[in-house]
């Protein structure tokens, strides 16, 4: 299965990419911590994409389209895979496109603004990918990532300003590109849930039915 997953910034895409890729045994990409993972070493990759990321702004279309690309050639992709964050500019779309990829289901986990800004206050992330929430999805141990026992912390560009920028570029850039996959008939949307468990429910009965 050849799945995209879409969402605003704090949906909670990321932790359902994982869920997906457990259960269905295929990878998954994040974009996202991929331009992190390179920010923190201090690749010149990480270096182009730090402004754009801090100051909430998508970084630059070829860069994250080469990304993909070299991913997606790999033969880990070979069974299947879940694209998190991307594609995230109409270009990005286009470009899948273009590289034959076969895409099987768009799912968007579907999260109102207001709600979005309440839950990014309270997200705290791990160096290891794994996501956490102080009141929804609290650590085992306080401050400590249950899968690698690391220190978590607070993404910079969850600060609310960059939140609310962040918003606005989904709104301005990204849905565009849920309405292409609409109109496709690729579209799943699901209700993002208070409880993670409970949106993994919901994703996992409509890739059911998509399965057939
Ligand atoms: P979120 O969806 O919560 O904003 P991500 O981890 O998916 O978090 O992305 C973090 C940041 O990385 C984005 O705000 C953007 O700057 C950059 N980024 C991630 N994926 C892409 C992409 N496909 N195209 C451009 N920029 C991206
Ligand atoms: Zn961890």
């Amino acid at each position: 299965m050849n799945l995209i997953i879409m969402g605003a910034p704090g949906a909670g895409k990321g932790t359902q990419a994982e869920a997906i890729s457990a259960r269905e045994g295929i990878p998954a990409l994040s974009t996202g911590q991929i331009l992190r993972n390179a920010l923190k070493a201090g690749t010149e990759l990480g270096l182009t994409a730090k402004t754009y990321m801090e100051a909430g702004g998508l970084v630059p279309d070829e860069i994250v389209i080469g990304i993909v690309k070299e991913y997606l050639d790999s033969d880990e992709c070979a069974k299947g895979f879940v694209l998190d964050g991307f594609p995230r500019s109409a270009a990005q779309a286009e470009a899948l496109d273009r590289l034959g990829v076969r895409i099987d289901a768009v799912l968007s986990i579907n999260v109102s603004d207001e709600r979005i800004v309440r839950r990014m206050s309270g997200r705290r992330v791990c160096e290891c990918g794994a996501s956490y929430h102080l009141d929804y999805l609290p650590p085992a141990v306080d401050g400590i990532c249950d899968k690698c026992g690391r220190k978590l912390y607070i993404r910079p560009d969850d600060r609310p300003e960059t939140v609310m920028k962040r918003l606005e570029t989904y709104h301005e850039q990204t849905e565009p590109v849920i309405d292409f996959y609409r109109r496709r008939g690729l579209l799943v949307e699901v209700e993002g849930q208070e409880k993670v468990e409970d949106t993994t429910e919901l994703v996992r009965r409509a890739l059911a039915d998509i399965a057939g």
